[in-house]
C-alpha cells in the first residue's frame, strides 16, 4: 500500500467541512476551543503506511517487540529496528524512546509504554497513560519532528478502556498544544478498531469543537473552503469498513506483560 503523506490525512476543520465528524451531543470540556482543529487530525488504518515525521508505538518495556501495533511496526520496519531498540536497555511506563525507522515510511519512531489497565486504581493508570503522550510530544518537539502520529496505546492488550483513554488523549494533546501549539504541524490520531473509531468520533469534538461563527462573510468562506475541501476529499485514501485482522494470533501471550507492570 502506498505510503499516505501527512498533508493527506485529513484535520478535524476539513472533516467538519465535509459533515464526516459532528459536533458534539453533549456540552464540551471547560476550555474548548476550535483553535487547534487545523492541527488535530483522524484516520483509521495501519499506522506502519503514514509518512510523517514520527509515529508512536505501544511498546512493552522491553522495547523487543510484541503484538498489536508493536508487532506491526517491528515487521514494517525490518531488524534494524530491534538491533536499535536492544541497545536501549528498555522503557519505563509512562516514558517514551525515539529510534530510527529503518524500512518504514515515517522518518523516526517514538516507542512509549502504556499502563497495563489497574482496575482498582484507575488515577495511576490515567496518571501513566497521560505521561505517555506528554513523553511523546516533548521527543517529538525536542527532535525538531512536526507531524506525530499516535496509535491507541494501552487500549488493545493492556485493556484501557477505549473512552476514557480517548479522553486521556485528547486532554494531554489539547493542553500540550495550548502551550506549545506553534512548535507542531500535525497530531493524528491512528485508529485501528471500530471501538476506538467510535471514541474518538466522539470524544474529539468535546475537546476541539467546531468552529461555528457565522457572520456573512465567514458563511461566503466557508462555502468556498467546502468546495475545495470536495476536491481534497476526493483525493483522500478510503478508509477501511471492518476490523483489520490481527497478524498475529498469538498477540495476548507474546506481549510479555509482567505481574507487577504499572
Ligand atoms: P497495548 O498493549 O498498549 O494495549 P496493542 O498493540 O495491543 O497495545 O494495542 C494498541 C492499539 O493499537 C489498539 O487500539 C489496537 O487496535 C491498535 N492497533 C493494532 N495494530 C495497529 C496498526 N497496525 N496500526 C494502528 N493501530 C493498530
Amino acid at each position: 500500500m502506498a505510503p499516505i503523506l501527512a498533508a493527506d490525512i485529513p484535520s478535524l476543520s476539513l472533516l467538519y467541512k465535509l459533515k464526516k465528524l459532528d459536533k458534539a451531543q453533549t456540552t464540551p470540556v471547560a476550555g474548548a476551543s476550535p483553535r487547534h482543529n487545523d492541527r488535530i487530525a483522524l484516520i483509521r488504518g495501519d499506522i506502519t503506511t503514514l509518512a510523517v515525521d514520527a509515529i508512536v508505538n505501544a511498546a512493552n518495556k522491553s522495547l523487543l517487540g510484541g503484538g498489536g501495533v508493536d508487532g506491526a511496526i517491528h515487521r514494517a520496519a525490518g531488524p534494524g529496528l530491534v538491533r536499535e531498540c536492544r541497545a536501549l536497555g528498555g522503557c519505563d511506563t509512562g516514558a517514551a524512546k525515539l529510534t530510527d525507522a529503518y524500512n518504514l515510511p515515517c522518518r523516526n519512531v517514538i516507542h512509549t509504554v502504556g499502563p497495563i489497565y489497574d482496575d482498582p486504581r484507575p488515577d495511576r493508570s490515567e496518571a501513566a497513560l497521560r505521561s505517555c503522550y506528554r513523553a511523546s510530544l516533548d521527543l517529538a518537539v525536542q527532535h525538531g519532528l512536526k507531524t506525530i502520529a499516535f496509535s491507541g496505546i494501552s487500549t488493545g492488550v493492556y485493556g484501557y478502556p477505549s473512552l476514557d483513554a480517548c479522553q486521556v488523549a485528547c486532554d494531554t494533546v489539547k493542553s500540550f498544544l495550548d502551550q506549545h501549539g506553534q512548535k507542531l504541524d500535525k497530531v493524528i490520531f491512528v485508529t485501528f478498531e471500530t471501538k476506538d473509531v467510535r471514541s474518538y468520533d466522539s470524544t474529539l469534538p468535546l475537546y476541539f469543537p467546531p468552529d461555528t461563527k457565522t457572520s456573512v462573510d465567514q458563511e461566503k468562506a466557508a462555502k468556498d473552503q467546502a468546495a475545495e475541501a470536495k476536491a481534497t476529499a476526493s483525493k483522500l485514501p478510503d478508509v477501511p469498513t471492518t476490523d483489520p485482522a490481527d497478524p498475529d494470533p498469538d498477540h495476548a501471550q507474546k506481549k510479555q506483560k509482567q505481574n507487577g507492570e504499572a
